[in-house]
Order: structure tokens, then C-alpha cells, then sequence
């Protein structure tokens, strides 16, 4: 059976991006056919400058709106990462096969880097190292496939070129995983600026909608989209970021294709308006069980130190196959 991994970090409230980029998939699709893993990876919240109340409050958060989303305890694991050693213990024997220089060159290393020092503070070498754990994440479970959004793939690559390089320095041991990203919505941009991606932990908070957002702030936020100078409605991802990117939201919330859609509008206020509602709609059933689940923090408590123990039993073995090939004493 395919093995699926995926996870959402800790760092800020989930976004619509994560919602339609990743979540939504590993609810609908991926839980029902695949031996799947979701996780909160709470460690790749810690390589910038974090408050701990903030991290604990958010890894909570990030748990239940992932059983609100969907996802069933019976029929995937859900755990959080630091709760699973195995992840810690294959990162460092895999910092042992990743170089300096691939790890300098990730995109988001290079781009958050001067973020940290620019508010004069020191850059964390967890920032330059966490890829590497994300490799770990992945591999250690043997995963096939990692459905996330577009924003991902360059760390997917790198936990393919580790898989790789290891197996033929020491013998076959990982799977080499591969990502599979959405056909629509792979990368939901900033609503106030489309050529930046919808990240939870940028602080621009009017152009990101918020999974719990309550559905007037909701429709504020959509019907003040930036959109582009022009007022025909057309699919147009490098002329057009604006309304591309509220007909991608569109089709990826009611169905269809953006390109499609586009025929269906003559103005902006009208795109905007049908793609609040369908933003609206979507969010409708995850607040209402997050809802539920707030009142039932017993029960999410219960989830995860279960899918933690069953995470700790898949991994465990691989991890140990691994530290036994690379030359380490069985213990
Ligand atoms: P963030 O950038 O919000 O911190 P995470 O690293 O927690 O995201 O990613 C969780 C999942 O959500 C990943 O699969 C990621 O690719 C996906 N994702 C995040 N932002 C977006 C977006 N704007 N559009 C599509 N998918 C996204």
C-alpha cells in the first residue's frame, strides 16, 4: 500500500493555503487510499525566534483543525512530531550525507535568513538545518508520496537527493518519496500582494484568509483582494496574478477549472463576491466540528499520544536499519 506523510508547522493560524494546497487532500483523498501519516511538526517551529506559550497554544490548534478538516484517527495517524524521537535520531545521521552547500542554496533559508538578521537577531542553525529534518520526517516512514503545495517541492527534492545518496553510499535503506501536489490551487497566493504565497507566518493579516476566520471577515478580506488593472476576467497567471488567483480559489473551493470559470464573469466585483461565498461554504463544516473538538480537548489529547505510539512503531525500524548501515553498533 502507498505510504503518505505530510505535515502542517506550528508557526502561525492555518491558512486557506493550507486548506486547499494540502489538508483538504489528505482528508478527502489520501486517508481513505493510502497508508497515511499527518503530523504536526512542531520542531520546524522553533528555527526562528518563538515564543513557547505561543508554539504550545499553536501545535494544539494545528491538531484539532486537522481532525476538523477531517481527517479520522481510524483511518490515517495524526500525531505531533516531538512526541516521535525517531525524527531527531535520523536527522542527525542525515546531516551526515547532506553537504553544507545544498543546504545554503534552499530557497527559504536564503529568503528567511536576512528576515532574522534584518530584525537583528541571529540567524538560528536550525533555519539552515531543518531541511534536513524535514528529510527525516519524510524518510523515515518509508513514504512514497508527500501531497503538499508547490511551495514544498524544493525540500521534497532534497529528501529524494538524500534517500538517493545514502542508499548507494551504505545499501538500500530509505524509499526514495516523491511530491504530489494539487492539480488546482498548489500555490493560494497573498490576497493583498498575488505574487507572494498565503503563508500563516507572514504578518500581513488582511490578504491571508484564516481557516477560522468568522465568514464576515471572511468576505472583507476577499472583496478587498488586490486585482489587476484591466476589468476583463481572464485566466492569466503571469498577467493576471490578482483574478488568477481568485479564479484558482474559486475552482479549487466549487469545482471546475479556473480557466473555464473565467468565462463566466464580466467584472471583478461579481468573481469576488462568488468566490467569498464558496470560501465561505468551505470553511462552514471545518469550524463547526473545530467547534465540537474545542469541548473535547480529552479527545485530541487521546488521538495524538495514540498516533504517536503507532508513529513510533513505523519509524522505528527504518531508523535503526539506517543508524545499523551507516556503521553504528546495534545498541
Ligand atoms: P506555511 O507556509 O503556511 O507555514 P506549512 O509549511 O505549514 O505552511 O505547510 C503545510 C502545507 O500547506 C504544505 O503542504 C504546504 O505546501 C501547504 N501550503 C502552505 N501554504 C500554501 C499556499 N499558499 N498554497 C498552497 N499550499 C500551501
Amino acid at each position: 500500500m502507498t505510504r503518505v506523510f505530510s505535515g502542517v508547522k506550528p508557526t502561525g493560524h492555518l491558512t486557506l493555503g493550507n486548506y486547499l494546497g494540502a489538508m483538504r487532500r489528505w482528508a478527502e483523498v489520501d486517508q481513505h487510499q493510502a497508508d497515511a501519516l499527518f503530523c504536526v511538526v512542531d520542531l520546524h517551529a522553533l528555527t526562528v525566534d518563538h515564543d513557547p506559550a505561543r508554539v504550545r497554544r499553536l501545535s494544539r490548534q494545528a491538531a484539532t483543525l486537522l481532525l476538523a478538516a477531517g481527517l479520522d484517527p481510524e483511518l490515517c495517524t495524526v500525531f505531533v512530531q516531538s512526541h516521535v524521537d525517531e525524527h531527531a535520531r535520523l536527522s542527525y545521521l542525515l546531516e551526515c550525507v547532506a553537504s553544507d552547500g545544498e543546504m545554503r542554496r534552499m530557497i527559504q533559508y536564503k529568503e528567511k535568513a536576512p528576515r532574522e538578521q534584518a530584525r537583528g537577531g541571529s540567524v538560528r542553525l536550525s533555519l539552515l538545518t531543518y531541511p534536513v529534518l524535514m528529510a527525516a520526517d519524510i524518510l523515515a516512514y518509508g513514504t512514497h508520496e508527500v501531497p503538499v503545495g508547490d511551495d514544498q517541492t524544493q525540500h521534497v527534492e532534497l529528501a529524494r537527493d538524500l534517500a538517493v545518496r545514502f542508499n548507494h553510499r551504505y545499501g538500500h535503506t530509505f524509499v526514495v518519496p516523491k511530491a504530489t501536489p494539487p492539480k488546482v490551487a498548489a500555490r493560494v497566493m497573498n490576497l493583498q500582494d498575488p505574487t507572494a504565497k498565503m503563508g500563516k507566518s507572514d504578518d500581513s493579516g488582511p490578504g491571508i484568509v484564516y481557516l477560522l476566520d468568522e465568514p464576515d471577515v471572511v468576505r472583507k478580506k476577499v472583496m478587498r483582494a488586490v486585482t489587476d488593472s484591466g476589468r476583463e476576467v481572464v485566466y492569466d497567471r503571469e498577467g493576471r496574478p490578482g483574478v488568477a488567483n481568485l479564479l484558482e480559489i474559486l475552482a479549487a473551493c466549487q469545482g471546475g477549472n479556473p480557466e473555464a470559470l473565467s468565462g463566466a464573469y464580466d467584472s471583478y466585483g461579481a468573481l469576488k463576491k462568488d468566490t467569498a461565498e464558496a470560501v465561505v461554504e468551505v470553511l462552514r463544516p471545518v469550524q463547526e466540528r473545530h467547534r465540537e473538538l474545542c469541548a473535547d480537548p480529552a479527545y485530541v489529547e487521546r488521538v495524538l499520544r495514540r498516533g504517536a505510539e503507532k508513529a513510533r512503531e513505523m519509524a522505528r525500524p527504518m531508523v535503526d536499519a539506517a543508524y545499523r548501515a551507516i556503521g553504528l553498533l546495534p545498541a
